[in-house]
């Protein structure tokens, strides 16, 4: 069973279609977190989305456009895109994202999902590897997924230090998963933040736990352009040209 993993597409539909083109033979969807926010197509990429054999969880953005945050913990600019999509969501949208939990623990109890950390799904940004050690302490299972700082990176847990350490994934990095336990950020689709401005995602196959991670260049002009049709936030429309 071959699973695309995606997480924080922020309502890039340009950036999505490239990756599920790109990703091409795939039978699951992972999702984690952020579906909505910043980007210009919320609904689409939201449909999109639930057209596949999909698992997602919520992330902040995406509780913020239904008020299950306080605005007031988003910056200006991700403020004034938040309120632009809850007025953008259709009903069936807004109560599919309503739905969403918080944390998943699948797949024979191997894989966690989360969107921050597993100690804050919601909020947490793990960047660092002492913020990914005190995590570990926070999920069951061997492996844990997570998304919300929109770089790609692995920690691994070493057992008899009690340490973590981070390896920032490169473009088409390949790596067995396992046999210690690892928190795996596949990067974003939508917006990433490491400097390179194409989009991230991650493919697992789950026979062999066998996690290769990806990047692949979208017509970043195309959702630009959507941005300002939409009059979305000046600041948000250009970070998208530079990967941060
Ligand atoms: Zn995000």
């Amino acid at each position: 069973m071959r699973i695309l993993i995606v997480s924080d597409i922020h309502a890039n539909l340009v950036a999505l279609e490239t990756v599920l083109k790109d990703a091409n033979k795939f039978d699951r969807v992972w999702c984690l977190g952020d579906v909505v926010g910043y980007g210009p197509q919320p609904n689409a990429c939201i449909e999109r989305l639930r057209a596949f054999d999909l698992l997602c969880i919520a992330g902040n953005h995406d509780w913020a456009v239904l008020d299950k945050l306080d605005l007031e913990e988003f910056n200006p600019d991700a403020r004034r895109a938040a309120i632009w999509t809850r007025n953008q969501l259709t009903p069936a949208n807004r109560d599919w994202l309503h739905a969403l939990p918080e944390r998943i623990p699948t797949q024979a109890e191997k894989f966690t999902l989360v969107h921050g950390s597993p100690r804050y799904p919601i909020w947490e940004y793990v960047l660092t590897p002492a913020v990914a050690r005190i995590n570990f302490d926070f999920f069951d299972t061997l492996l844990c997924l997570v998304g919300h700082t929109h770089v790609p990176v692995l920690y691994r847990f070493h057992r008899d230090e009690q340490t973590a350490t981070a390896e920032l994934l490169p473009e088409n990095f390949s790596t067995v998963l396992g046999p210690e336990r690892m928190m795996i950020n596949p990067g974003s689709v939508g917006q990433p933040r490491d400097g390179d401005p194409r989009a991230a995602y991650a493919l697992l196959d789950l026979d062999t736990l066998t996690l290769t991670h990806r990047r692949v260049a979208y017509d970043i002009a195309a959702t630009q352009a959507d941005m300002e049709q939409a009059k979305l936030p000046t600041r948000l429309i250009q970070r998208l040209s530079y990967g941060w």
